[in-house]
């Protein structure tokens, strides 16, 4: 079974003018279809290197199979997040709990703005519910899957790889983070904590 690339829950020019719609149509249609055919290209590779009992080669397509399969699944993600008519505030448990962990929702905010703006090079800021002391956390990953934490369920993603931003903001990252705060869609967020959350029994 091939993975495909999913469409967009929104138009092409839905998210501008946070993010404008050559941005969006060139980060979908190029960027993250490419995660999907790089990562069904290795799973087809590693296959056969499995049955060639080549470790060098399966080694090889592992690392490829984790890059671009957390690129797409980062993707898919980032894709819902957002959206035209998004919230302004988490609410209800959700709002409750970042009130828990963090302190308030400003300071989650800044946390996770931090995590997005300082990431070396291309990756991307987390905010996760890790299931050991059951609490959210920020992460920041870097290219796709390097310094996640396994365990952690991903609950909202920013995309901080310079393709995501460059034609419309430039170097200017920060600028893009906050502009980007005004297309969380808190509703798919929401939702995603309360399964993780309700399964790990900790709401
Ligand atoms: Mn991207």
């Amino acid at each position: 079974m091939v993975y495909e690339l999913p469409s967009l829950p929104y138009d092409y020019s839905a998210l501008d003018p946070y993010i404008d719609e050559q941005t969006v149509r060139i980060h979908h249609d190029k960027h993250h279809a490419a995660y999907v055919a790089g990562l069904n290209a290795a799973l087809e590779k590693l296959e056969r290197a499995r049955s060639d009992n080549d470790t060098a080669l399966v080694q090889h397509y592992e690392r490829l199979v984790a890059f671009n399969g957390a690129g797409h699944v980062n993707h898919a993600l980032y894709w819902q997040n957002m959206g035209p008519d998004a919230g302004r505030e988490p609410t209800g448990d959700l709002a409750a709990r970042i009130q828990r962990d963090f302190g308030s929702f400003e300071a989650c905010k800044i946390e996770f703005t931090q995590a997005t703006v300082s990431v070396e090079g291309s990756g991307w800021g987390l905010l996760a519910w890790e299931p050991m002391q059951g609490r959210l956390i920020t992460l920041a990953l870097m290219n796709h899957q390097n310094s996640f934490m396994t365990g952690a369920t991903p609950l909202l993603i920013c995309d901080a790889w310079e393709h995501a931003y460059y034609l419309k903001y430039q170097n200017r990252r920060a600028d893009y983070v906050a502009a980007w705060w005004g297309l969380v869609n808190w509703h798919d967020v929401a939702r995603r904590f309360m399964a993780t959350a309700r399964a790990t029994a900790m709401v």
